[in-house]
């Protein structure tokens, strides 16, 4: 569908990262990493909202202790340390058990405490992030281009990889994240066709739930429609649940991975004579914990409606304070505005249970 670029495979912990495997959802705890309990509670939560990789700050010793302690608690969920400025975080992370270390080259120092990391990792067999950020690029690369440009992120991911290459370590993801969608564009378009390595994609500090949910996919997509990206996470100052459920719907709405139920439901009009929004609300709502994909047409009038409502699993065109019903193509049965909400959660329970979607 897109022409996705072909990547190397590299895991995290069991998931696999590249080449031809699902595109994959990440979030970060945030949580205070010493607050054992409180960081195992949202890691499990994460997972259960269909998080694949969880990422951790490792920022003090005593967030390395309780990294250790939660890598006990939680199985076998990937789960990935993020590391700036101490690399002795990274190799107490690595030794307690990380999946993965992300790395900001901007801030770690040295090359010689690159390859400390390096090293440690490798002996573990374990993956490392590459993650450069336009808040923390390095000072040479901001002077040679004139400020913190696409390219910029580009040469400093380049260099940083080159630097662990020399060290004989390969087993690398990369990210060039920006809260600026052209420049994170940029920065890709001119990593990608010089190295192979997978990518973790994102907007960083895209911003609040609505507007941040927004610049997220908008740059995501951008990324993943150019067949750019292998693993993505949707950055909010929010609850990170939220950008779990934000990544699914992306995902799904680029037919990228399926998660659940499709509802296709039109913006109402002027001729809307029911009350539609609260009817598709309810019906989303009821169906959230429903992980198969069917389709369902939530639509105003007969304009589109019929047309929608015959191409889903279930669906109704709704008229002057009822709707008709559509199973698979067929019309069912006219149905009141009142009851438009239950029959269609009855109807979509059972299709579910059959296991016939479209
Ligand atoms: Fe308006 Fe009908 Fe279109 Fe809904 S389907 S937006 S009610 S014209």
């Amino acid at each position: 569908m897109y022409n996705r670029r072909k990547s190397r495979v590299v895991k995290i912990g069991e998931v696999a990262i590249g080449g031809e495997h699902p595109i994959t959802i990440e979030s970060m705890t945030n949580t205070k990493t010493a607050d054992v309990e409180g960081t195992v509670a949202q890691i499990k939560a994460l997972a259960a909202e269909g998080c694949e990789i969880v990422r951790v700050t490792v920022n003090t010793p005593d967030a390395a202790e309780g990294f250790a302690a939660l890598r006990r608690k939680i199985g076998n969920i990937p789960l990935v340390a993020d590391i700036h400025f101490d690399y002795k975080m990274a190799i107490a992370a690595i030794e307690a058990g990380a999946d993965n270390i992300r790395i900001n080259p901007g801030n770690i120092g040295s090359a010689d405490r690159v390859r400390a990391i390096a090293d440690a990792a490798g002996r573990r067999s374990i993956s490392i992030r590459v993650g450069v950020n336009s808040g923390s690029l390095e000072q040479d690369l901001i002077d040679a281009h004139s400020g913190v440009t696409g390219r910029g992120l580009a040469e400093s991911a380049l260099r940083n990889v080159r630097l662990l290459e020399q060290f004989d370590f390969d087993n690398i993801i990369v990210s060039m994240k920006a809260s600026n969608i052209p420049m994170t564009l940029e920065a890709h378009e001119i990593f990608a066709p010089q190295m192979d390595y997978p990518l973790h994609i994102g907007i960083t500090e895209a911003g609040t739930l609505y507007s941040g949910t927004i610049k997220s996919t908008a740059g995501i997509s951008s990324l993943l429609t150019r067949g750019l990206g292998d693993t993505v996470r949707i950055s909010l100052t929010a609850d990170p649940i939220e950008e779990v459920r934000a990544a699914k719907e992306m995902l799904q709405a680029l037919r990228l991975r399926t998660f659940g139920p499709e509802i296709i439901s039109c913006p109402t009009c002027g001729r809307t004579e029911v009350d539609l929004i609260p009817i598709a609300n309810e019906v989303r709502q009821r169906i959230r914990h429903i992980a198969s994909p069917i389709s369902v047409a939530i639509m105003g009038c007969v304009v589109n409606g019929p047309g929608e409502a015959k191409e889903c699993d279930i669906g109704i065109a709704a008229g002057k304070g009822a709707g008709i019903l559509f199973k698979k193509g067929e019309i069912v049965r006219k149905i009141s505005e009142v009851e438009m909400a239950d029959v269609l959660v009855c109807e979509i329970e059972k299709i579910v249970e059959s296991g016939n979607m479209l």
